[in-house]
Formats: structure tokens, C-alpha cells, sequence
């Protein structure tokens, strides 16, 4: 053992003699390693050790090894969660399905077979192979992993017209906290016998078992998409073009930036995006042959009409994923320009303007940078909280401002998270948001299925 706190030789060393054939990581570095995902929430723990299993049936020990020595387990994908939800805890097991990346296509029967650890992109590129596709794209498609997409319901930029994860789910496996595996639902497209327990793990985090094979419903390959791009002086506007478009057409993207989004992504990237522009909507149809023209035109109809200064339209699939890459990666560029406290509030598309100049307004207030991106489509924005996590006053504003954000949200109709969960970041909004009652209901389901409490612990409730 190399770099190794003395303290937890003994655990460690039970815990390889316990299970011979896991693969364990238990150096200092590799626990340090797992102790965040990319919300870096400051409580999170040092795990004891990082589990790696290859099997449901090595889930299932390492379960029944933590559930008869009370050891808390956190349930890892890719880590790339922007709730704290993959946060480890102290001195416990972090299962990490990063090595269990099987995947399977049946074109036959449109679905695909797969291993949590499988990376969204390398699912879409084996969908391909056979002309099928696998819709969920959230921005993080390149290094986030299915189990963690199904734990979190991820959403995307295609989910305004696709929908979200849970609507691919067909089933799962899942290890239960007293080590039990559950097949839930399966290779059917209809299913409707007993509880619907498939969804009740969809978006759990971690919180309720241990997600070890998923299958999912795959659709024929999309025509290629037509792009269009639209600038605004006034962010209100942009918010009335949102709203009138998702109204009248269906576009198979509606994304936003803000100037702060638009200028950190061109200070990296230098698509040649217009810095002065206060808002730009990127839009997409993907309706068969000319009919996607013929939407996208629709669309820039609507944004002139709305007052968009500049309009650009084109069926280069290239130029258009150019601006999709600017979305992409707009969280990644607003993270240069300081510690990010990253909302996810989505509300309902009417009040989409309402939320972006309240956002705005406690900006102003709280004198912190806010910059909103957001799934305008679907009415759920990111808005990205920049501190400096060196300045305390600056952080503790900073702090106020996100939980404001979340009860501007409430007020006007929303949700305190649409698409990244709740974890541990959002935890302290849950009882506000959805009221003692169905706080209670959340309780006795977790009660009733993790007694001991030693899923996740800390994250959701
Ligand atoms: C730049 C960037 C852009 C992003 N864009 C989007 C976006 O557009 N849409 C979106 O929805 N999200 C987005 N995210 C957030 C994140 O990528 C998603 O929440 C993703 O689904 C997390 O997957 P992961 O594999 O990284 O899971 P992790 O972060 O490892 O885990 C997330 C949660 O799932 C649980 N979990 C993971 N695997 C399992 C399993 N097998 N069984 C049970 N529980 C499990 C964990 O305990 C944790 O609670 C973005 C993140 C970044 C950094």
C-alpha cells in the first residue's frame, strides 16, 4: 500500500481480504480523486476507499460488506454531476461503475442493452453503427455516464422535442441496500404491471440502490439539423422569441446564452460570437428534407419579429454544430472566471422572461456576476453563480444569491432543479419546494427501502 493514511490500513485490509476479486483503489491520491464531482461541494468527505466493480454480483458484496459493518456507500458515475450528488462521505465506500461499460444494440427490437459506466457519447456512436439513435444529450454527453444520466434524469439540448431520460428507460437492474438485485421493467415497450418501480429509480441519485444494467429504447437516426442563430440587445425579448417559438413549431433545440456566457466562451474559443449581444438563441429543426428549412425560417421569422438584431440561418451541419459546441461549452468557459455556485431552476416557458430579468435584478442586488444559459425550450436555466472563493464577503453574497435564484424560481411556478438533481447542494430548497407532505412521502420511501440510511447518505433529504 502507497500513500496510504494510517487510519485506514485496518478497514482497507478487511475490506481486501473480504472481497478477494475486487478491484480496490486506497491510496491517498485515488481517494482525493473521488471525493468531488465537478459541483465541488466543499463538505464532502475522504471515502476510505474507491470500490470498482465488474459485475452486479460484486455490487451486491460490496453492499452486504458495507451494510453488515454500517459503512456509507456512494454510488459513482463519471463524477461529473453539478449537484454534489457524487460528493463522497467520510470514511466511506465510494462504488465507482466507471469499469463496467458493456454495451449491446438490438436493432432489431431498437434498443440497447448497457452497462452504468457506458459514456453517453459511446452509447450515441454504437447506436449509430446501425443507424439508431440514443436522444438524451446533456452538454456533458462526452464524459458523463448513462448510470449517472438515469440517476439524475439528465435532460440535454434535444430534449425539448426529444424529452428526457426517463423516457428511454425500459428497465434496470438495480442492487437494493441489503444487497438484493432487482430486475425492474425490461426489453418491453409497454409495461404496466404492479408499481411503476422502473421510474422510481430514475433520478433517485444513488439514494435507493445502485443502478448495474439499463436498458433503453433507441429511434431511427434524425435527419441533419438546420441551424439558426439570434442575437438580442434585450434579454426580455429574447425570452418572448422563446416562448413564441416553442409555442408555434417544434424545434428540435431552443438554447440560450447570456453576454457573460457568450463573452467567456469566446474568450477561449473565438467562434466570432457577438459580445455585445445582451442574449443568443440557438435553434435547430431537424423535420425531414426541406421541411427543416422551411422551420428554421419560421423560427428567424419569429426572432426578427421579436426585435433580434442579428440572424443568421444555415443547413451546414458543420456551422451548426459550431454553435452547439458554443452552448456545449459555455459552463466549462464561465467556470475560468472564478468558483461557480451552478442553479438549475427551470419554470414554466411563460415565465421564462420573468426569471431571467429576476436573475438579473439579484445580480445587481447581491453584486455578483450571474451568467443564465439555459434549455430555453423547456424553460430550464442554468444559472452560473461566479465568486471568488478567496473573498469571503463575495462568497458569502454569492451563497445568498443562489438561494434567491431558487426561491424567485418557486415563486413564479418553477422547480429549484430541472435536469442535475438535487444532491447536496440544493438539499436545504427541497423542504420549501415541495412542502411537508410530499417531503414526508420522500421520507418513508427511503426509510422503507435504505433503513440504515447507508446509500448516499446526505444527498436528496
Ligand atoms: C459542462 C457540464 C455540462 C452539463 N450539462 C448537463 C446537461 O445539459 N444536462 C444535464 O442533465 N446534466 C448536465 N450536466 C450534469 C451532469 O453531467 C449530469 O448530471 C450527469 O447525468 C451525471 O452523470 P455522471 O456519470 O457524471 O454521474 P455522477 O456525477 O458520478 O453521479 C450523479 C448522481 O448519480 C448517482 N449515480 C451515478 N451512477 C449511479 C448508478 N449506477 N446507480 C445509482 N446511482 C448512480 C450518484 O450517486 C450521484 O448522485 C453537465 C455537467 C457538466 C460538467
Amino acid at each position: 500500500m502507497t500513500n496510504l493514511d494510517p487510519e485506514i490500513v485496518e478497514p482497507v485490509d478487511d475490506l481486501l481480504r473480504a472481497l478477494p476479486g475486487l478491484k480496490v483503489l486506497h491510496s491517498l491520491d485515488e481517494r482525493e480523486a473521488h471525493r468531488w464531482d465537478r459541483a465541488l461541494d466543499p463538505n464532502a468527505g475522504l471515502p476510505m476507499a474507491v470500490v470498482l466493480p465488474h459485475t452486479t454480483e460484486q455490487v451486491q458484496q460490496v453492499v452486504r460488506y458495507a451494510g453488515a459493518r454500517g459503512i456509507p456507500i456512494v454510488p459513482r458515475g463519471a463524477g461529473s454531476g453539478l449537484s454534489g450528488g457524487a460528493s463522497a462521505v467520510e470514511g466511506g465506500i465510494v462504488v465507482s461503475m466507471a469499469e463496467m461499460t458493456h454495451v449491446e444494440i438490438d436493432p432489431v427490437t431498437r434498443m440497447a442493452f448497457v452497462e452504468p459506466g457506458v459514456i453517453n457519447v459511446d452509447l450515441k456512436a454504437a447506436a449509430a453503427a446501425v443507424g439508431l439513435w440514443y436522444p438524451p444529450d446533456p452538454a456533458s454527453i462526452g464524459f458523463s455516464s448513462i448510470g449517472g444520466n438515469v440517476a439524475t434524469n439528465a435532460g440535454g439540448l434535444c430534449c425539448v422535442k426529444y424529452g428526457v431520460t426517463t423516457d428511454y428507460v425500459l428497465g434496470l437492474t438495480v442492487v437494493l441496500a441489503d444487497g438484493t438485485a432487482v430486475d425492474l421493467g425490461g426489453p418491453r415497450l409497454k409495461e404496466a404491471a404492479g408499481l411503476s418501480l422502473t421510474k422510481l429509480f430514475v433520478g433517485s441519485e444513488g439514494t435507493l440502490g445502485i443502478i448495474t444494467r439499463i436498458v433503453l429504447r433507441l429511434v431511427p437516426q434524425p435527419p441533419p439539423s438546420a441551424t439558426m442563430v439570434a442575437t438580442f440587445a434585450d434579454l426580455d425579448a429574447s425570452c418572448r422569441a422563446v416562448l413564441a417559438v416553442a409555442s408555434s413549431t417544434r424545434a428540435s433545440m431552443l438554447e440560450f446564452m447570456d453576454n457573460v456566457a457568450i463573452n467567456a466562451v469566446e474568450d477561449i474559443h473565438g467562434y466570432g460570437l457577438d459580445r455585445t449581444a445582451q442574449a443568443m438563441l440557438i435553434a435547430q429543426s431537424d423535420q425531414p428534407g426541406e421541411a427543416a428549412t422551411r422551420e428554421i425560417e419560421a423560427i428567424a421569422a419569429v426572432c426578427r419579429d421579436l426585435g433580434a438584431e442579428e440572424v443568421l440561418v444555415t443547413a451546414d451541419v458543420e456551422l451548426g454544430e459550431t454553435y452547439t459546441a458554443a452552448r456545449r461549452g459555455a459552463i466549462p468557459a464561465v467556470e475560468t472566471k472564478g468558483r461557480l455556485l451552478l442553479g438549475d431552476v427551470g419554470v414554466p416557458v411563460p415565465e421564462l422572461g420573468a426569471l431571467v430579468t429576476g436573475i438579473a435584478a439579484i445580480s445587481d442586488a447581491r453584486d455578483v456576476i450571474i451568467s443564465v444559459i439555459a434549455h430555453a425550450g423547456d424553460g430550464n436555466t442554468h444559472p452560473l453563480v461566479v465568486f471568488d472563493p478567496d473573498d469571503a464577503d463575495q462568497a458569502a453574497r454569492a451563497e445568498v444569491a443562489y438561494g434567491e435564484v431558487m426561491d424567485l424560481a418557486i415563486r413564479l411556478g418553477g422547480t429549484i432543479t430541472g435536469e442535475h438533481g438535487v444532491g447536496r447542494t440544493k438539499k436545504a430548497w427541497l423542504p420549501g419546494y415541495v412542502g411537508e407532505d410530499v417531503l414526508r412521502l420522500n421520507r418513508t420511501i427511503k426509510d422503507a427501502l435504505d433503513p440504515m440510511g447507508l446509500l448516499n447518505p446526505g444527498a436528496i433529504l
